[in-house]
C-alpha cells in the first residue's frame, strides 16, 4: 500500500539547472509543477565552487548560490519542491504513474526527466574520504584551488584530455594516467594535449591505474599508489611480475572517466535510451525538441546532453521542455474540453 497517491498536472524530476528552469517556466504557465529533488539536490552545479560563465554574473556566482536563487525563483511562481527519488514511471496508462523509492505514488499528465548525470568514480580506497579535499570530478570547478601543485588526471577520453589541457593553466605539471595504450579521445584533443607534452606541461602515463589515494581532509592529497603494466589494465594484473606498483606524489587528482545519466527509472518505458543510458529526444529546429518517444514525457539537461554539459545549455533545455510540456498539456482532450467550457461560461 502506498503512503500518498496524488495527481499533478506536471512532474519535473530533478533540481539541477535544467529541472529548476523547467519549473520556473512551468509554474509561470500555470502547470503547477511538482519538482522532485533527488539524492544530489541541485545537481552537478552544487559541486562547482565558482561559476564564471553563467551570463548575468560578471563577478561570478557560486554554484550552490545560483541553485538556491533558482529554487527561490521556482517557488515564488508556485512550484512545489519535494524530496523524492523516482523509482519508476509507468507509461502504459494515462495519467502516468510515478513511483518514488520511498513508496509514494503520484500520477501526472506530463513528466519532464531532468534527473542529470552523475560523475563516475574509481571506487578505490581513499577516494571517498578525499573527495572535495583534493580529489575532484570537475577540473573547471576546482582546478584553481590547487595552483602550483602537480595534478593527476585519470581517464583517456575527451573529458580527460580537455581537463588536463585546462589544468595546465594552474598546475606545476599535469600527469594523465590512462589504463591502456590507446586513447579513446578524438584526435583534436590528443593533438592539443601532445603540444602540451612537447612544451613539458603535461606528461602521459599510459597503461597506468590508480590503486589508492593517500592524504587527509585537513592536508588534502599527499600521494597516490599507481600500478603499471605495459599490456594495459594493470589493476587486473597485480600478481603479474610485469606489473610495477609505486607511490607517486601529487597535490590533486581529477577523475574524468565519464558520467552515468540517471535514467534507470525509464528503462521499462517506451523512452529510447542510447547504449549508455542517455535519453534520445526529438531535437531539430522546430518545437517539441525535448519530446521523447513517449508522448507527454520530455527530457532536458544532462540526461540528454553528453556533449555540451554546461549550466546555460541545461537551462535552455529546461526552458524548452517546459514549453513543449505546456503545448502538450494544452492539447490534451480533457484540457481542451475544460477550456471550451470556460470560454462558453464567459460568453
Ligand atoms: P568517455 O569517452 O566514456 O571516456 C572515459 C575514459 O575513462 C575512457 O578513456 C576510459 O578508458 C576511462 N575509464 C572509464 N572507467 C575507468 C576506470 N574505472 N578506471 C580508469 N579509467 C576508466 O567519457 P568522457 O571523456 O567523459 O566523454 C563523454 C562524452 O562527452 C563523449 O562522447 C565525449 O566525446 C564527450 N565530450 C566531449 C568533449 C569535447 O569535445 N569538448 C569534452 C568532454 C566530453 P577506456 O578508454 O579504456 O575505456
Amino acid at each position: 500500500m502506498t503512503d500518498t497517491e496524488d495527481h499533478r498536472r506536471l512532474i519535473v524530476a530533478g533540481t539541477g539547472i535544467a529541472g529548476l528552469t523547467a519549473a520556473i517556466y512551468a509554474a509561470r504557465s500555470n502547470n503547477d509543477p511538482l519538482v522532485l529533488e533527488g539524492d544530489e539536490p541541485g545537481g552537478q552545479l552544487t559541486l562547482t565552487s565558482e561559476v564564471e560563465n553563467y551570463p548575468g554574473f560578471p563577478e561570478g556566482i557560486s554554484g550552490p548560490d545560483l541553485i538556491n536563487e533558482m529554487k527561490a525563483q521556482a517557488e515564488q511562481f508556485g512550484s512545489d519542491l519535494k524530496h523524492g527519488v523516482v523509482e519508476s514511471v509507468d507509461d502504459s496508462e494515462r495519467p502516468f504513474r510515478v513511483e518514488l523509492t520511498n513508496g509514494d505514488v503520484y500520477t501526472c499528465d506530463a513528466f519532464i526527466a531532468a534527473s542529470g548525470a552523475s560523475a563516475r568514480t574509481l571506487g578505490i580506497p581513499g577516494e571517498d574520504d578525499l573527495m572535495g579535499y583534493g580529489v575532484s570530478t570537475c577540473a573547471t570547478c576546482d582546478g584553481a584551488f590547487f595552483r602550483g601543485e602537480d595534478m593527476l588526471v585519470v581517464g583517456g577520453g575527451d573529458a580527460a584530455m580537455e581537463e588536463a589541457h585546462f589544468l595546465t593553466k594552474f598546475a606545476n605539471k599535469v600527469y594523465i594516467a590512462h589504463r591502456r595504450e590507446e586513447f579513446r579521445a578524438e584526435d583534436y584533443w590528443i593533438d592539443k594535449v601532445q603540444k602540451k607534452v612537447e612544451s613539458g606541461e603535461i606528461e602521459i602515463m599510459r597503461n597506468t591505474e590508480v590503486l589508492e589515494m593517500h592524504g587527509s581532509p585537513e592536508e588534502g592529497v599527499d600521494h597516490v599508489t599507481l600500478a603499471r603494466n605495459e599490456s594495459g589494465h594493470p589493476s587486473e594484473k597485480l600478481d603479474d611480475d610485469e606489473t610495477e606498483v609505486s607511490d607517486f606524489d601529487v597535490g590533486a587528482v581529477f577523475i574524468a572517466i565519464g558520467h552515468t545519466p540517471n535514467t534507470d527509472y525509464l528503462e521499462d518505458t517506451g523512452v529510447e535510451l542510447d547504449e549508455t543510458g542517455y535519453i534520445q529526444t526529438q531535437g531539430g529546429k522546430g518545437g517539441n525538441q525535448t519530446a521523447t518517444d513517449v508522448s507527454g514525457l520530455f527530457g532536458a539537461g544532462d540526461v540528454v546532453d553528453y556533449h555540451y554539459q554546461q549550466a546555460v545549455t541545461a537551462a535552455g533545455m529546461g526552458c524548452k521542455a517546459a514549453i513543449d510540456a505546456d503545448d502538450y498539456l494544452e492539447d490534451l482532450p480533457e484540457n481542451e474540453e475544460t477550456e471550451a467550457a470556460a470560454e462558453a461560461a464567459d460568453d
